[in-house]
C-alpha cells in the first residue's frame, strides 16, 4: 500500500512518520509518497490532505491543476483523508470569518465547515475524545480548528465533542478537525488504512 501525502504546505512530514508508525502497528507493508504534482497522484492507494493553511493549499491545488483530478478520483471511490485544513478542502460548503476569502474547497464531502470556529491560535487546545469502535479515549490536538456545522445524510459521525462532530466519514472520505499526526497515537491513521483496505 502506498499512501500519498499532499505536499504543498502544512504538517506533511508528521503525517509521513504517523503512517509509517501505523503500518508498523498493523504489522503490514506500506509506504508513503509525497504528492507535489499532478503526476505524483499516479500509483497511490489513498491521499492525506494535511492541516496547515487551507487558503494557501487551495490556491496551489488550482494552480497545479490537481483540484479537478483529485475530485474525479475521489468521486470514483479513491480514499481520501483530511485533517484540519484538509477537512476545509474536502467540504462542499464553507463558512468563513475572512473578508478576503480565497479558499475554494474541493467540494467532495457533504459537510459545511466553518473556518477557525474553535478560535484562533491562542485558543488551540487538547482534549480527549471518544471515537466509534475504539475502546480507549483518544487525545486530540485542536489548532485553529474548523467546525463541521452541517452534514448530509450520508455522513457518519465517528467522534463528537461537546455536541460538535470532530470526525466524520462519508464512504471513502474521512475528515477530522484536529491534528492526529501530532500525537504518538496512530489509531486514526490506522482507521484510514482500514478504509483503503475496504476497497
Ligand atoms: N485555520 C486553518 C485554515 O483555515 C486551519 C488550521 C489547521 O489546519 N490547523 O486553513
Amino acid at each position: 500500500m502506498i499512501i500519498g501525502i499532499l505536499d504543498i504546505q502544512g504538517a506533511v512530514s508528521e503525517h509521513e512518520v504517523a503512517f509509517q508508525r501505523a503500518f508498523k502497528a498493523k504489522n503490514m507493508q506500506g509506504s508513503t509518497k509525497l504528492v507535489k504534482t499532478l503526476d505524483d497522484l499516479k500509483g497511490i492507494d489513498g491521499l492525506a490532505l494535511p492541516g496547515g493553511e487551507s487558503s494557501a493549499i487551495s490556491a496551489q491545488l488550482a494552480r497545479l491543476e490537481m483540484d479537478k483530478e483529485i475530485h474525479s478520483m475521489v468521486e470514483q471511490g479513491f480514499p481520501i483523508m483530511g485533517t484540519c485544513a484538509g477537512t476545509i478542502l474536502l467540504a462542499k460548503r464553507l463558512i468563513t470569518d475572512m473578508d478576503e476569502e480565497i479558499t475554494v474547497p474541493l467540494g467532495l464531502m457533504d459537510i459545511t465547515v466553518k473556518r477557525n470556529a474553535f478560535g484562533r491560535q491562542k485558543e488551540s487546545f487538547e482534549h480527549y475524545i471518544e471515537i466509534k469502535n475504539m475502546n480507549k479515549p483518544y487525545g486530540a490536538v485542536f489548532i485553529r480548528a474548523p467546525m463541521i456545522t452541517e452534514v448530509g445524510n450520508g455522513v457518519e459521525p465517528m467522534a463528537i465533542l461537546n455536541d460538535e462532530m470532530v470526525i466524520a466519514r462519508q464512504n471513502n472520505m474521512l475528515a477530522m478537525v484536529f491534528h492526529p499526526e501530532l500525537t504518538m497515537d496512530t489509531r486514526i491513521h490506522e482507521m484510514f488504512i482500514d478504509i483503503i483496505l475496504e476497497r
